[in-house]
């Protein structure tokens, strides 16, 4: 049977440049970073270096790199890190006079928490769940969230931003590029925005690092996260972005590696793996987006001969490697199995969603309905995608359609 992996999204194998560049420093080269010795020094040395790799390739400076273990415990910090850090904003007064004092009774001390108002942090209603779940747990601990509204390709409005800025506003958090419909929003404009109201702005660009060109500067942006796996590392590495004088609270505390910001002993196989995961992606980024966006384009024209089937995200800006469609009457789960059979393996959306079998909330904030949400499919391309792999796919899957809608339960009921 064929193997053929449209799920780039979702993870990506390693490339066996990156593999090599790696397996010294398992069993050879295995020092801890903190240690005053040889072994120590060594393994701080490759780990400056790749931090330099990393920041190269947004225009950062080294030091502003942290590197965590996920794009997960990524977005956490940069969430908690930055509210926590940044919570009186627009506050003082509350919180210098209705603060419990020493001998405080009981009550006094529920009324103070009661009272509790943090800043806000305004999101969109597109990122992923471990920005919106972070932003909840926020929400519990006194923060003000606001989720922004998304248009019908799943784009942030920057004016409809502006207006939600308050003089307590902390941080805003916008995905770069979604993992589910691809759609790349207007960063620079929204970072510009932040920028004159003096708020933190953070994006959440695993999906574009390394992809399309992305420069912290030019951008405006304070805090970005992006993760190895996603881009032909390993997984295990991460790193949050931190513009240099922006004030951060850590969420582990310790040793005080990475500048105190993320203590633990620091991942080095994976690292390394991740720095040249990065300068692979630099060299060979401009002429891969073009490649794999032809193939896009060919499979898109080719779907949407399909009766009843439409493009999700923007037909123009979205990632080159992102391709995702709906299909009335049928459900994408479905479609997903009768592909699994072919060898073809695609998905939903997000991987984190698919297990629950619950509609897209991405597609449902891009105004879809519940049964549109269910009929969609995400075919993700990447490095090792081939013309051949897109002709394959563009061929089973009409019958599958087919198939599918002769058996559908709610195109009964639609004509019934
Ligand atoms: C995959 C993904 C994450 C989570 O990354 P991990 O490194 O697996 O924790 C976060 N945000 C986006 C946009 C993603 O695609």
């Amino acid at each position: 049977m064929k193997h053929v992996y449209f799920d780039y999204a979702a993870t990506t194998p390693v490339d066996s440049r990156v593999k090599k560049a790696m397996l010294p420093y398992f069993s050879e080269k295995f020092g801890n970073t903190m240690s005053l010795h040889s072994f120590g020094q060594e393994a701080k040395l490759v780990l400056e270096k790749s931090r330099e790799t990393v920041a190269d390739l947004i225009r950062a400076k080294p030091e502003e790199i942290i590197f965590t273990g996920s794009a997960t415990e990524s977005n956490n910090l940069a969430l908690k890190g930055i509210a926590f850090a940044n919570q009186n904003k627009g506050h003082t007064r509350l919180h210098r006079y209705a603060s419990p004092h020493r001998y405080a009774s009981p009550q006094q001390i529920q009324r103070f928490w009661r009272a509790k108002r943090c800043g806000q942090v305004i999101i969109s209603p597109i990122e992923h769940p471990c920005i919106i779940e972070t932003a909840k747990w926020l929400q519990k601990q006194g923060f003000q969230i606001t989720k922004l509204k998304v248009d019908k390709y799943g784009m942030v409005n920057p004016l409809a931003l502006e207006k939600e800025i308050r003089k307590d506003t902390i941080l805003v958090s916008v995905i770069h590029a979604s993992n589910e419909i691809g759609t790349i929003q207007p960063i620079e404009k929204i970072g510009k925005i932040c920028r004159n109201k003096g708020v933190y702005f953070h994006t959440d660009a695993v999906q574009s690092f390394g992809k399309i060109p992305i420069d912290v500067n030019k951008m405006n942006i304070d805090l970005l996260t992006a993760s190895s796996h996603k881009m032909y590392g390993p997984k295990g590495a991460a790193c949050l972005y931190i513009r240099e004088g922006v004030r951060i609270e850590p969420i582990l505390h310790g040793g005080g590696q990475e500048r105190g910001l993320r203590s633990s002993t620091v991942n080095i196989p994976a690292i390394v793996g991740f720095a040249k995961a990065c300068e692979i992606c630099k060299k060979e980024m401009g002429k891969e987006a073009q490649r794999l966006i032809k193939l896009r384009d060919k499979l898109i024209r080719n779907v949407l001969k399909i009766k009843g089937s439409y493009l999700n995200g923007h037909p123009q800006k979205r990632l080159p490697n992102n391709a995702n469609f709906r299909f009335d009457f049928i459900e994408g789960e479905s479609i997903i199995l009768r592909l699994d059979l072919l060898g073809i393996a695609v998905s939903t959306g997000s991987a984190c969603s698919s297990i629950k079998l619950e509609p897209s909330s991405v597609l449902l904030a891009t105004g879809l309905k519940p049964a549109e949400a269910h009929g969609s499919l995400r075919i993700s391309l990447g490095r090792w995608t081939t013309e051949k792999e897109i002709d394959y796919l563009i061929k089973v899957l009409p019958g599958i359609i087919n198939q599918l809608r002769k058996i559908s339960p709610f195109k009964v009921i639609k004509s019934a």
